[in-house]
């Protein structure tokens, strides 16, 4: 036998909005190695945290609270708190010592870690200390998008034996494998299909997140879908049924969240087709969009699935008022004319203005508060409701190589791609604009 744990860290940020979020990598990587019966799968999620108000929990997102915490060094002239949100280091190591009491002297073990934000390493780098405590004996490495986006700040860190740089989780299997000199399942691929092991969280806050492809066809400056996936890549439909009537009889939950980047990318061939066959099956599970989708896809037909499907969170990217920067950092996927489009096909279709979100980048070097204030009022225009989407500049896409460029620090200290500071510290908007424009919005919204 083998052990292999795997830790969904604790995470220290300004606030933490879970928008149905869950560690899918994570538990992805759970499913590969639970197919193989060599292997004793252990799981701590440090974020458990159940959602205290019930109209959150009903709805499966919902504000998470933190513990009040130093801030580093970089964020001191930010004037708000600082938090830590998850169970504490006392805790993830007894969890580790009571995993590590049943495994037998000689056993191979690997500590896999899930890093999600660059800006989230802290708490990466808390757990990996934690294990190297507890478990000298196991291999510790280090997964996700922190660690494919930034694997040179990681591994200078020293704390991780191995950094993943790669997404397929049969590929990671196996490499983690060969660290433990394993030798890989017969099975391979065709252990099952792979659904990820949500039965190993403890809490999923009524919902779960799924994504039924990865990748997308544009290549937005400002975005790194395309250096996380290069080729845009679809589930099949029956798959993807299978998966949505697991998480509705099995789990019983009432919320599920795409985290898709291009969920309606050549819909006749891939949404239409799963989409209608979960409208056979008689659908219940209300399904939310927090990751933007195409505007452009929404036509008549489109907005009728979606409604008939169970859709009920829809947000689209907007991004810039300015047509020449939605031509060149977005690649054309969106104009004003086109998210009027959209917006009135869904509201054809019984969608309300608050059901419908539009996402407006915030923060962005190209784009000023005046510009930002153009497009919410575009957006209320259109029926729908404006998001700030406060930029983070991620490492590898052209927009934030032409900010490490200017500010070579932000790509040495990732806390600074943090989405609440980059604004504050080098925008030149400063945080009471950005407090009067998301009051604008409020005020409006209430009044539409
Ligand atoms: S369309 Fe959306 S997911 Fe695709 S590259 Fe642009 S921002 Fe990223």
């Amino acid at each position: 036998m083998y052990n292999i744990i795997l830790i969904n860290p604790p995470v220290y940020d300004f606030t933490y909005f879970n928008l149905w979020e869950k560690p899918l990598g994570l538990l992805n990587l759970a499913s590969a190695f639970g197919a193989d019966e060599r292997c004793r799968v252990h799981f701590i999620d440090c974020v458990p945290e159940r959602l205290k108000k019930k109209s959150e929990y009903d709805r499966g997102a919902g504000k998470l609270t933190g513990v009040r915490t130093d801030k580093p060094e970089c964020f001191k002239t930010i004037k708000r708190n600082f938090h830590r949100y998850g169970i504490g280091i006392g805790e993830l190591e007894e969890r580790l010592l009571k995993i590590k009491s049943g495994i037998k002297p000689g056993e191979p073990s690997a500590v896999l870690i899930g890093a999600m934000m660059t800006y989230w390493y802290m708490g990466a780098f808390e757990a990996a200390a934690a294990a190297r405590r507890v478990m000298p004996q196991a291999a510790v490495a280090l997964g996700g998008i922190y660690a494919r986006l930034a694997p040179e700040h990681a591994g200078r860190s020293g704390l991780f034996d191995y950094i993943e740089t790669g997404f397929d989780v049969f590929a990671i299997r196996e490499n983690i494998l060969k660290i433990l000199n394993v030798t890989a399942p017969g099975c391979g691929r065709s252990c099952g299909s792979l659904i990820p092991a949500y039965h190993l969280l403890e809490e999923l806050n009524n919902s779960v997140s799924l994504a039924t492809s990865t990748g997308c066809p544009y290549r937005c400056s400002y975005c790194a879908s395309g250096v996380l996936y290069p080729r845009y890549s679809v589930k099949p439909a029956a798959a993807i049924v299978e998966e949505l009537s697991y998480y509705k009889t099995a789990l019983g939950v009432k919320n599920a969240a795409f985290y898709d980047d291009a969920l309606l990318y050549k819909k006749e061939e891939n949404f239409y087709r799963w989409a209608d066959e979960w409208i056979k099956t008689g659908g219940g599970i209300d399904f939310h969009l927090p990751n933007a989708a195409h505007a452009s896809m929404i036509d008549e037909k489109c907005a009728a699935v979606m409604k008939a499907a169970g859709f009920k969170t829809v947000r689209l990217g907007y991004e810039f008022y300015d047509k020449k920067k939605q031509d060149a950092a977005s690649g054309g996927k969106v104009s004003g004319a086109v998210l009027k489009r959209a917006v009135a096909n869904l509201k054809k279709e019984g969608f309300n203005a608050g059901d419908i979100g539009v996402y407006i980048l915030f923060g962005h070097p190209a784009c000023d508060i005046v510009e930002t204030a153009n497009a919410v009022d575009f957006v209320f225009d259109c029926g729908a409701t404006p998001g700030l989407s406060l930029y983070s500049p991620i490492p590898r896409t052209p927009d934030a190589e032409a900010v490490f460029a200017q500010n070579p620090e932000i790509l040495s200290e990732p806390l600074l791609q943090n989405k609440t500071v980059f604004f504050q510290l080098y925008s030149g908007i400063d945080y009471g604009q950005y407090y009067d424009l998301k009051t604008r919005i409020q005020r409006l919204r209430s009044a539409g």
